[in-house]
């Protein structure tokens, strides 16, 4: 597990001015991510300090850190740094606070800093494979009732971290437009499907998991070893063509409806940085079954949880052209929503042989509270279109519209720690073309 180390000092400052105070960025926090300044193609890996970027491709070709370091550090992705594993990379963040803090570093350091506001964003890494669970209990539970009042979560849900494969083709950083797509909808009072645009289009409020070290294909990842195969933690908007999934989802799961475009905020944040955040899991309600012997982590169980405030706006194009600000639509704490770790999610992913790569990625699936005030989809919100909600001006929503625009947030807050953030993962809704 990640330690408390100087690198979480809450008195430790920035020379980085902006850095001191920042909502998302402070020197506690530190999360790679992947830039470009020029040529879209001319991509490079750095680290967010406030409203900076530190240039670590530039970084690397000083004898500023460990030479081991270097080639990882100057691609174009965070791959190959993923798989150094969790030694070099809490190495690699005592390093960048030190250089970030101590005024002895700053005349080298501070001509390798660019202005976050003129960077393009890149995906972090190239992404293999991209797989989606569904550990969040009460979304599984607020969905399952509107398909089985009598009997919402199926019996499998309390021993097996549920989830499919999905596509990484079509996982994008933060600001890629949401074309609406098309598909076969088939209304239950239909005879037959037709072929158009997506009438119920929705997101899925979900963390991102970055794997880090791989295992051999055949190899299994034991549970008490998980942690030190993630890397890191973003956002991510599962986009979800509810009226298509609802037609097509039965006998293989989700398809269509969900691989026109997944969204990922362009941060890793690493565990080190939320070792301060690490809280229990929530127990088990009584009566539940014990996960099995490979799933079972007493030292996971006390600490595996994430204390991450989650939110959600939508701002309709009517309300941006009026100036009215994003309208919340839910807010909440995703760690008491995980029925399932993140470190249980990898072992059980891996449980089989199947290989984990350095730079793939899984979503936790659609984090929601027990309150109504912090659902994390609309099928939820509007309980399947049956309850539109408000916006700000008169408009109202069941799901979502051409122009939209749907954002995620993660901060996480706790007393003695500063406060950290994930940035944000956004889009906007366009036309079906
Ligand atoms: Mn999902």
């Amino acid at each position: 597990m990640t330690m408390i180390d100087e690198t979480h000092d809450p008195a430790r400052l920035s020379w980085v001015d902006s850095a001191n105070g920042h909502a998302d960025f402070p020197i506690q926090n530190l999360p790679l991510g992947v830039f470009s300044t020029g040529f879209p193609e001319d991509k490079r890996i750095g680290v967010a300090i406030g409203d900076k970027i530190l240039d670590l491709r530039a970084l690397a070709h000083t004898d500023l850190i460990d030479e081991h370091w270097r080639l990882a550090l100057s691609l174009e992705g965070l791959n190959a740094w993923f798989g150094h594993g969790p030694a070099d990379a809490t190495a690699l963040r005592k390093r960048l606070s030190a250089l970030l803090s101590d005024d002895q570093y700053r005349a080298k350091v501070e001509p390798l800093l660019v202005d976050a506001a003129k960077v393009t964003m890149h995906l972090p890494c190239h992404i293999g494979d991209y797989t989606d669970f569904y550990v969040g209990i009460h979304h599984a539970t607020n969905v399952g009732k509107q398909f089985r009042p009598d009997n919402p979560l199926l019996p499998n849900f309390k021993y097996v971290p549920i989830g499919y494969h999905g596509r990484a083709s079509s996982v994008r950083v933060s600001g890629e437009p949401v074309v609406r797509p098309k598909g076969q909808r088939k209304p239950p009072e239909a005879d037959a499907p037709d072929y158009g645009p997506c009438r119920r289009l929705d997101y899925e409020l979900e963390l991102g998991i970055f794997i880090g070290k791989g295992n051999a294909l055949g190899d299994t990842i034991p549970i008490g070893e998980a942690a030190d195969h993630i890397a890191g933690y973003c956002l991510l908007n599962d986009w979800s063509a509810r009226d298509l999934q609802a037609w097509e989802y039965q006998p293989l799961g989700p398809f269509l409806a969900k691989n026109f475009l997944t969204s990922i905020s362009p941060w890793v944040v690493t565990p080190d940085a939320l070792a301060p955040f690490r809280t229990a899991m929530a127990p088990r309600p009584d009566g539940d079954p014990a996960p099995l012997p490979y799933l079972s982590d007493d030292a996971d169980q006390a600490s595996g949880g994430l204390a991450v405030q989650l939110a959600v706006t939508l701002s309709s194009k009517a309300m941006r052209e009026a100036g009215t600000a994003p309208h919340m639509l839910s807010e909440g704490e995703a760690a008491s929503a995980m029925y399932w770790s993140a470190a249980q999610i990898v072992t059980h992913h891996a449980s089989n042989g199947c290989n984990l790569q350095p730079g793939d990625l899984i979503g936790t699936g659609t984090l929601s509270t027990a309150e109504r005030s912090g659902l994390g989809s609309l099928l939820e919100i509007s309980t399947g279109g049956k309850t539109p909600i408000a916006l700000p001006g008169g408009e109202t929503r069941s799901f979502l519209e051409d122009g939209d625009e749907l954002t995620l947030w993660a901060r996480c807050v706790r007393d003695g720690a500063v406060t950290i953030g994930f940035g944000s993962c956004s889009g906007v809704v366009q036309t079906a073309r």
